[in-house]
């Protein structure tokens, strides 16, 4: 039987990181969920295409190709990991993301990886939309504020010049939108495992949830 394992929650929760290493402890396939939403609206910004243009989005969208290689999304044979997680793209991201027709594009997507390999998802809905029979699900939160500051440290170690009071005022914008969308909103699946990782360290996180998987 396939291992499918859902992690959701509000940006800057630790998901991914968390989900990298878990990842690499039961060898699954990391899938970063956000990054397809993101690379749909890089590509709909760079072709000055708005969120309300649903029509030509979806042109956007029929027009990439994705997969992930060592935890990074490939578009079109591009690694566009640096272009798509600037705070622009940020700011732009749950606007395309709750168009209904992407999401059901993307979920497919999400879908057929998850059939061809043992998959780590993590995103807003996987646990209650693109694998509903995952075989574990978790759902990850944090304080506003915790979660500002670690997407602060993030960007700074990348060389961004960034401000912390921009970053938790996104955080909190954005997961308003993601959670009050009608289209798939970020919501715990009612079999998910919530782990509050506001004070845990990334370890901590981590044995939690390779203990729930083993
Ligand atoms: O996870 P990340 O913060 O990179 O996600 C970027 C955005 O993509 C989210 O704020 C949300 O609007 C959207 N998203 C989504 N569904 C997912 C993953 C991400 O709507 N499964």
């Amino acid at each position: 039987m396939r291992i499918s394992v859902a992690i959701d929650g509000p940006a800057g929760a630790g998901k991914s990181t968390i989900a990298k290493i878990v990842a690499k402890n039961f060898n699954l396939m990391y899938i970063n969920t956000g990054s397809m939403y993101r690379a749909v609206t890089l590509k709909s910004v760079e072709a000055n295409i708005e969120p309300e243009d649903i029509q030509k989005v979806l042109k956007i969208v029929d027009n990439m190709e994705m997969h992930f290689e060592n935890d990074e999304l490939i578009l079109n044979g591009e690694n566009i990991n640096d272009k798509i997680t600037t705070p622009e793209i940020s700011n732009k991201v749950s606007a395309y993301a709750s168009i209904k027709e992407v999401r059901a594009k993307l979920v497919l997507l999400m879908q057929e990886m998850s059939k061809k390999y043992d998959v780590i998802m993590d995103g807003r809905d996987i646990g209650t939309v693109v694998l509903k029979d995952a075989t574990h699900k978790f759902f990850l939160t944090a304080s506003p504020e915790e979660r500002a500051e670690r997407r602060y440290k993030e960007l700074i170690n990348k060389g961004l010049e960034v401000n912390y009071e921009e970053i938790l005022k996104d955080i909190i914008r954005r997961d308003y939108l993601d959670t009050n969308r009608e289209a798939d909103p970020l919501r715990k699946a009612e079999d998910a495992i919530e782990i509050d990782t506001t004070g845990l360290n990334i370890q901590e996180v981590v044995d939690n949830i390779c203990k729930h998987i083993k």
